[in-house]
């Protein structure tokens, strides 16, 4: 690997509250050859999984999920907020530190018996990766990896879907 990626996250202290360290993607993203690499390191998870499609929860996923998808010719899936998907849906809801969310996916995004790589920037408790597994296996797909930039090793992530195989290109 001729770029050390760990030099393209920026480590925030004391953001969105005080206490938590956040671990900011932009200048990966900013960054054409890291971006590129890290793009290059998951596609390569993904072909060797045998992916036919990808899917990623609002917004971050997206920009971990996309390039892998355009790199192997294969469709990319958003899993969304509430309101923001025009057609019919499945949902699955997660807890928050405080309340829960929900995430959407179309109804007709994923077709059964597809083997699906469920993309996101960063693993914390897990929550979200673990409300799009389910919406993903609501419509017959199959979870064969997922797949992060960053997972935040002592938040449990990891254990929450250790049924699935899982590639994190950092850790924290
Ligand atoms: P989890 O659901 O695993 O607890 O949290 C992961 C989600 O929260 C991801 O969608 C991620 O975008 C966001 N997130 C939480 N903490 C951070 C952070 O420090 N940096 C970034 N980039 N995203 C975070």
């Amino acid at each position: 690997m001729s770029v050390d990626l760990h030099d393209y996250i920026a480590s925030v202290p004391d953001f969105p509250e005080k206490g938590v360290i956040f671990r900011d993607i932009s200048p990966l993203m900013a960054d054409g050859e890291a971006y590129h690499e890290a793009t290059d390191q998951i596609a390569a998870y993904a072909k060797d999984k045998g992916v036919d499609m990808i899917v990623g929860p609002e917004a971050r996923g997206f920009i971990v999920g996309c390039p892998v998808a355009y790199k192997l010719g294969l469709g990319f899936a958003p899993a969304r907020k509430k309101g923001k998907l025009p057609r019919p849906t499945v949902s699955a809801s997660y807890g928050l530190e405080y309340g829960k969310s929900t995430l959407y996916l179309h109804k007709d995004a994923i077709k059964p018996g597809q083997k699906v790589l469920v993309t996101d920037d960063l693993l914390a408790t897990g929550g979200t990766i673990a409300a799009t597994i389910k919406l993903v296996e609501d419509l017959g797909g199959i979870v064969v990896g997922t797949a992060f930039l960053i997972e935040l090793k002592d938040l449990g992530g990891r254990e929450k879907i250790k049924d699935y195989d899982m590639l994190a290109l950092l850790q924290y």
